[in-house]
């Protein structure tokens, strides 16, 4: 599978501009399809509490295999999404889907695990956002407190005051707020503190680099001790290693994300991966 995804990438890198024009066009009328027909699903991955070795978190991550081009990964088609404005209704199906697996979680096995869900930043401006949210919150039953939504440094760009207001809203009733990919994009210490934000993502570009360099080392210790002085919750996105997982321990990194504990999966095994962090964070700090 992840030769398959190699080959394309290339493949899709070494075309010209039309023919990238076309892969465009066929992805937007595959979407418009795939939307109708359903056919979109979601991953989901766990952010776990180093304090405590639990779950406080499952992120949603859309995937989507079409029967000719094979999977198409969110880093492509979202933006495509985004610009076609279909982002608005995928977002939408998105929010139901999970928002109603996260009040099966909360009601039968896990009742304190929040659900995260990435939100682009045009869906966020659309005036309707914060009813949508509303809305499914009470057709799905899922607390509001148990809602944390993930956004990017994007979302800033412009209109700062509308975003704030909206975010706002809805930490007033409250969902959590999250800000996602810390590090990548334009946020100011500024934005961060003026912000209603509950937690902080620090990018997995930082965490990759962490083995190698201790100049990166100490860059993502600082970014926790930062997070920690604005009255923040950290979590460490893309740890791959058992040596990144001590290191983040170690400077007191509140949660972790990455495929130490597994690759995204489909609802139905987030039991499974979860016995598996909970063996191996065990195995890790008891014994
Ligand atoms: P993100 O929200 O920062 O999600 C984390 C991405 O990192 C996911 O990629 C996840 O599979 C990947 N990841 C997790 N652990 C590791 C690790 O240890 N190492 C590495 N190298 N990667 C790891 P994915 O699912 O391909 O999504 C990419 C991006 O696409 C997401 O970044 C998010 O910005 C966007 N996206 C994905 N699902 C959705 C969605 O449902 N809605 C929206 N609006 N955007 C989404
Ligand atoms: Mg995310
Ligand atoms: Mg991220
Ligand atoms: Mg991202």
């Amino acid at each position: 599978k992840a030769k398959a995804i190699g080959k394309n990438n290339i493949q899709f890198f070494s075309l010209d501009m039309k023919q990238t024009m076309i892969r465009k066009h066929l992805i937007e009328r595959k979407l418009r399809a795939a939307l109708k027909d359903q056919k979109f699903t979601l991953n989901y991955q766990l952010q776990v509490d180093l304090s405590t070795g639990k779950t406080r978190a499952i992120e949603a991550l859309i995937r989507w295999f079409d029967k000719d081009l094979g999977i198409i990964e969110p880093s492509e088609f979202i933006p495509i999404a985004e610009e076609t404005g279909l982002i608005v209704q995928i977002g939408e199906w998105i929010f139901e889907n999970a928002c109603r697996q996260g009040a099966l979680w909360n009601a039968n096995c896990y009742p304190d695990v929040l659900i995260s869900i990435n939100v682009s930043s045009i869906q966020l401006k659309q005036s309707n956002f914060s009813e949508m949210v509303k809305r499914i919150l009470k057709e799905t039953g899922l607390e509001p407190s148990h809602l944390e939504l993930e956004i990017t440094e994007g979302v800033l760009a412009d209109s700062f005051e509308k975003i704030r207001s909206i975010l706002e809203g809805l930490r007033s009733i409250g969902v959590k707020i999250s800000m996602d990919d810390f590090g990548t994009g334009y946020a100011s210490l500024n934005y961060l503190k003026n912000l209603p934000l509950n937690t902080l993502k620090i990018d997995k570009s930082f965490i990759k680099n962490m083995d190698e360099d201790s100049v990166e080392k100490d860059i993502t210790g600082s970014i926790v001790s930062l997070v920690h002085k604005l009255n923040l919750e950290v979590v460490a996105e893309g740890v791959e290693t058992k040596s990144q997982l001590d290191y983040l321990k170690s400077c007191k990194c509140d949660n972790v994300q990455g495929y130490l504990f597994g690759r995204p999966v489909p609802a139905e095994r987030v039991q499974d991966l979860m016995t598996n962090v909970s063996c191996m964070l065990l195995d890790r700090w008891i014994n």
